[in-house]
């Protein structure tokens, strides 16, 4: 039923109701992308959110590209693809990142995606950062598989946990490697909608270089 709203429900702006698109022209300039990437690591500038080289660790993130800020208009609209079903927002949000993907980035042999754990994935019918993903990965004519890595346990949001502690303690553990597909010296990107403080796709990262992935970067909407 969501699904059939979806598809028949005129278009209005997310930022001032003009019906005809999600976001039309002027609303599409009030959202804020990032102008200072910074080190996912130590939170300094850094370009492109490559991760400083006196920040690396072995199994750590190797950068983090963040397109724009988590408010306004933007938020509104994640919130609607993440709970509302309103799937076809991908497009406009994977054209914002295309548009601003810088060419500096670092070549990817294979994008992924946070999965959610089964039990709230039947509970959404789908995963919102794997339609963003793989929409990503048509349009860049990079692969997708969203079967890399497997949830084991629910955690709680990370939106929902003030503390860095707490949110690192709260994601330690939850993935595992799904031995599906191999990573085995590849450069992965992990593409999300929101990161908070960045905590779990660096624990993702993790996972994925602890079997052998040779880099791994987060590419993320907005935070
Ligand atoms: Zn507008
Ligand atoms: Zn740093």
């Amino acid at each position: 039923m969501n699904f059939l709203l979806d598809l028949f429900l005129p278009k209005f702006c997310f930022g001032c109701q003009k019906p005809g698109s999600y976001l039309c022209s002027r609303c599409y300039k009030t959202i804020n992308f990032t102008n200072v990437t910074l080190c996912p690591v130590c939170e300094k500038p850094s370009p492109f959110g490559y991760t400083h080289f006196r920040c690396q660790t072995k199994f750590g993130l190797d950068g983090m590209y963040v397109l724009a800020d988590y408010s306004g208009t933007l938020r509104h609209m994640i919130h609607y693809l993440k709970y509302r079903h309103v799937f076809s927002l991908d497009e406009i949000l994977v054209k914002m990142l295309l548009d601003h993907y810088p060419s500096q980035m670092p070549e990817f042999d294979l994008l992924t995606s946070i999965p959610l754990h089964p039990k709230r994935y039947r509970e959404r019918g789908y995963n919102q950062a794997e339609i963003i993903a793989r929409l990503f990965g048509q349009k860049k004519h990079l692969a997708f598989s969203g079967r890399l890595l497997v949830r084991n346990r629910q955690t709680l949001p990370q939106m929902s946990i003030k503390n860095f502690k707490t949110r690192r303690k709260n994601i330690v553990g939850a993935f595992s490697y799904a031995n599906k597909i191999p990573i085995g010296g590849k450069n992965i990107a992990i593409v999300d909608d929101v990161a908070t403080t960045g905590a779990t796709i660096s624990e993702a990262a993790k996972v994925l270089k602890q079997n052998g992935a040779e880099k791994v970067w987060g590419i993320v909407l907005a935070r």
